[in-house]
């Protein structure tokens, strides 16, 4: 069969199961499986239960769910292939995270809804829609009667959104069913409606408390102002050296290597981030390169004296909280080393400064080159009718370093379901349900092409 055949076969085989996936998905987004809420423990077990049962609807055996080290229940399944065929791992994520505020939701988050083209509840994209791909991309094969050609083993976390910490133990635990050729890791976004991506970069991070301390008491400021300084005072002074006059972090030993700076259209880029008019963007190069590739630093929290509560008073000492992003090429131990320097060598006037930084997290960078990554384009050209474009992505997804960790030698596809309107983890978080659809054409081409 001529290869334009084949996608067009896969495209009705595709199109034939949708409507089972998609009630799938909904009985999914019925679950308020809210991994942060001790109280939802029973549904986050439901979950569970509802995602083993569709993964054995799909042919999948030995599906278990497990939890290890007390942590949330994940779903394993797999089905072997021909003997030295390779084998794939298909990751989702079944926990979402809290609905905030319910009045800012124009739905019930746990009532889907289709409106607009696009499927309205929480978890509707992230990441239960994620699952919904990998049901349709092994449904529909399964329809066209032929063996799948290749090891499939799915798993579905049930603790993403509270960062994965009992993942590392569970890949552990799981190593030999879980070892894989190629990963696809099925959370990431899309460039926009109509344009698949590939995300192939993260950043990493780490984030300090520094605390500036000038004086043994507060000391009346009409009385001791003028030659003795306050922390407060300080402390700002000090927060001002993380950036240059440009709006550059200006931390010394951290990197940023090239982004494609793509089609990102800044007056676009403006109105989605809710810039105010007259408010500059910081920092100089592409703005890929500065949202992917390079350093960002931010104070997140002060503790000081509040408005209402201040007195004309000296402050004796104050503390902040400051998170520092790192691009892809960045050590994360340096970067935090530089960061805890920065912080202790720039307070001004002599301040005794403290400074206590959290975990180091490690940035990601794909190996866009093999098999994989060829197979993986063409499928998304093919399914989509548009290339993918690779993308980097600003924040830090805990799982993917631990998949990087402990399967150093698979290559690891970030594929996803989103796009810019998705508003994932925010109130009316919603799929669309066209790019789901090319979504689920390139992940079952893509198992098709790998066998
Ligand atoms: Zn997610």
């Amino acid at each position: 069969m001529p290869p334009t055949s084949r996608v067009e076969e896969l495209r009705a085989a595709v199109a034939r199961v949708l409507p089972s996936v998609r009630a799938d998905l909904e009985q999914l987004v019925r679950i308020p499986s809210v991994s942060a809420d001790p109280a939802a423990a029973q549904s986050m077990w439901a979950s569970a239960e509802a995602v083993a049962s569709m993964l054995r609807g799909v042919g999948l055996s030995d599906v278990t769910i497990d939890a290890v080290d007390g942590g949330q229940p994940a779903v394993l399944g797999s089905s072997s292939g021909p003997p030295d065929a390779p084998t794939v791992l298909l990751y989702a994520h079944h926990d979402v995270q809290p609905v905030g505020d319910e009045n800012d939701w124009d739905t019930e988050p746990f009532v889907p809804v289709e409106s607009g083209g696009r499927l309205y509840g929480r978890g509707a994209a992230d990441d239960k829609a994620g699952i919904a791909l990998h049901l349709a991309a092994l449904r529909a094969l399964a329809t066209l009667g032929t063996d799948l050609g290749v090891g499939v083993t799915v798993l579905v976390e049930g603790e993403e959104e509270i960062g994965s910490p009992t993942l590392p133990a569970f890949l552990d635990a799981h190593r030999d069913r879980l070892a894989a050729d190629v990963i696809v890791l099925a959370d990431s976004t899309n460039w926009r409606v109509g344009v698949p991506a590939l995300t192939t970069s993260l950043r990493g991070g780490v984030s300090a408390v520094v605390q500036v301390r000038t004086l043994h008491h507060g000391l009346h400021n009409g009385l001791y102002g003028g030659p003795v300084p306050d922390a407060l005072t300080a402390l700002c002074r000090l927060l001002a050296t993380l950036h240059d006059d440009t709006g550059d972090v200006a931390v010394a030993g951290l990197t940023r290597s090239a982004a494609d700076p793509l089609d990102l259209d800044e007056q676009q880029f403006r109105r989605d981030a809710g810039v105010l008019d007259g408010v500059r963007l910081l920092g100089t190069g592409s703005l890929t390169s500065r949202l992917w590739a390079g350093p960002a630093v931010s104070v997140v929290g002060i503790d000081a004296p509040s408005v209402a509560g201040a007195s004309m008073t000296l402050v004796p000492s104050a503390r902040a909280k400051v998170t520092l992003r790192i691009g892809p090429a960045d050590d994360a131990e340096a970067a935090r080393a530089a960061l805890v320097a920065h912080l202790e060598a720039h307070a001004p006037w002599g301040a005794e400064v403290t400074v206590s930084a959290g975990k180091a997290v490690r940035p990601f960078s794909a190996t866009t080159t093999g098999t994989a990554y060829d197979v993986a384009r063409q499928a998304f050209s093919d399914a989509w009718g548009v290339a993918p474009v690779e993308i980097g992505v600003g924040g830090s997804i805990d799982f993917i370093a631990a998949f990087a960790q402990a399967f150093p030698d698979a290559q690891i596809l970030i594929t996803g379901v989103e796009d810019p309107d998705t508003r994932a983890h925010g109130p009316n978080e919603s799929l669309h349900l066209g790019d789901f659809e090319q979504a689920c054409l390139a992940e079952a081409l893509l198992l098709q092409r790998l066998a």
